[in-house]
């Protein structure tokens, strides 16, 4: 038997009924925020995700899915999404199409990773960006956004971690501070660590490995480092949220796993136990100098991703129920123009039986797969123009309806 390959999934029935509730939850938020949804390709050249997640980063490290095409071309299956939309935001100007650019997408990213719970090859992503945009307070919406965004779901056990990078100047400051804190720890940490430390040792920070986490816990403050400048814009971010009512907890350590970020970056994370150690369910930050470096024009910026695979582990169950309707009835194509009508007028699932079982079998079926309504249209009702409604769950029964009336009681 052939599966499908290690770190990915099939998401079947009832699973991918969530997945609907969370795309379509997302349409609306986002489009009433007036965020425009862009898709972008799947592959891109290797050397936009080196650039712009950084070199030193694991993802470019060890994580991408790079492969040479026929033409000996170098291309990844984009590990995340903002690399992809900076690309498309120089390549079609969309700066000249007015400030912000609001963006959102949705799709698939691929990471070479060690598969477990919450964490797979193949994972899906819904994200925000909002390009051109300098000011800390488009970073309290898109922070209320995400927010907004779980609690319509229904995920209320959810703490917000925030930190500031700063400038460019002030995180030099702060490596400086750090790699000699870093120093006396070598022996001690794992080999990544190791290779950060001589690479990139802001990203040690970031390090999963929990001995090494609790070494790191006693390292510099980087908000002791910012400029006056950095330190003025993280005061003003953290005003905003309190004067909203914002709830969130400051992390010294959070400086998230890719290169391009400065000034504010931000989690949400879960107590909940299903996720096993992936708790974060939503990241993003600003990244003010990313359009820079991949060639475009000065554009600040700043966004955020959620993991579906992850935030459809932690949804309630009760989250997707929806209405269904089974015709009941011994004449086939009857059943069909009546379904066609009935999904017309009312909006709600009906289905049928194809098989034009006896009438018995066919409210087996549909006890069997759950729904909550049976419309009986047998000869009696065909004759008298009238119809039957059971309700399944509740074993309520109404008969001799008209059409009109059917209606009125689903
Ligand atoms: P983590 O620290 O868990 O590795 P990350 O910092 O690499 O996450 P981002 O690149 O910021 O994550 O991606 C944003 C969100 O995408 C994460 O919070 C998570 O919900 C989801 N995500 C990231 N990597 C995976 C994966 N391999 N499998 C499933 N979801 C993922
Ligand atoms: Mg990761």
């Amino acid at each position: 038997m052939i599966k499908s390959p290690r770190g990915t999934q099939d998401i079947l029935h009832p699973d991918s009924d969530l997945w609907q509730k969370i795309e379509d939850c997302a349409i609306k938020l986002f489009s009433q925020a007036g965020f425009k949804e862009i898709r972008t390709p799947i592959f891109e050249a290797t050397e936009l995700f080196d650039r712009a997640v950084g070199e030193d980063s694991d993802i470019v490290n060890k994580e991408m899915y790079s492969f040479n095409d026929r033409s000996d071309r170098s291309l990844t299956l984009r590990p995340e999404g903002t690399a992809s939309i900076a690309r498309a935001y120089i390549e079609h100007a969309l700066d000249r199409e007015g400030k912000p650019q609001k963006l959102w997408y949705r799709g698939p990213m691929f990471r070479y990773e060690r598969p477990q719970t919450g964490r797979y090859r193949q994972f899906h992503q819904i994200g925000i960006e909002a390009i051109g945009a300098k000011a800390p307070y488009i970073d309290i919406e898109l922070i209320q956004l995400g927010k907004q965004f779980l609690h319509e779901l229904g995920l209320n056990d959810i703490t917000l971690y925030i930190n500031s990078l700063g400038n460019q100047e002030s995180r030099t400051n702060y490596i400086n501070a750090l790699k000699s804190f870093l120093e006396e720890l070598q022996d001690s940490v794992c080999e990544d660590c190791q290779r950060r430390f001589r690479q990139n040792p802001l990203r040690c920070l970031d390090c999963k490995v929990p001995g090494d986490q609790a070494l790191y816990k006693d390292a510099p403050i980087i908000s002791t480092y910012l400029d006056e400048d950095s330190k003025s814009i993280w005061q003003e971010t953290l005003a905003a949220l309190n004067k909203l009512g914002i709830k969130y907890l400051i992390d010294n350590n959070l400086v998230r796993g890719l290169d391009y970020y400065s000034h504010c970056v931000f989690e949400f994370k879960t107590d909940s136990k299903e996720l096993g150690a992936q708790s974060t369910v939503l990241a993003g930050g600003r990244y003010d100098n990313l359009v820079k470096t991949l060639n475009g024009p000065d554009s600040p910026a700043v966004g955020w991703a959620l993991g579906i695979e992850r935030l459809a582990l932690l949804i309630p169950e009760k989250q997707i129920t929806t209405k269904k309707v089974f015709i009941i009835s011994d004449d086939p194509l009857g059943a069909i123009e009546l379904a066609k009508k009935l999904r017309e007028d009312s909006g709600l699932c009906i289905e049928l039986d194809y098989e034009n079982s006896k009438f018995k079998k066919q409210l087996e079926k549909a006890l069997k797969k759950n729904f909550e309504w049976a419309i009986f249209y047998l000869e009696n009702e065909r004759q008298t123009g009238s119809f039957k409604l059971k309700n399944l769950k509740e074993n309520l029964e109404y008969s001799g309806l008209n059409y009109q009336e059917l209606l009125r009681k689903l």
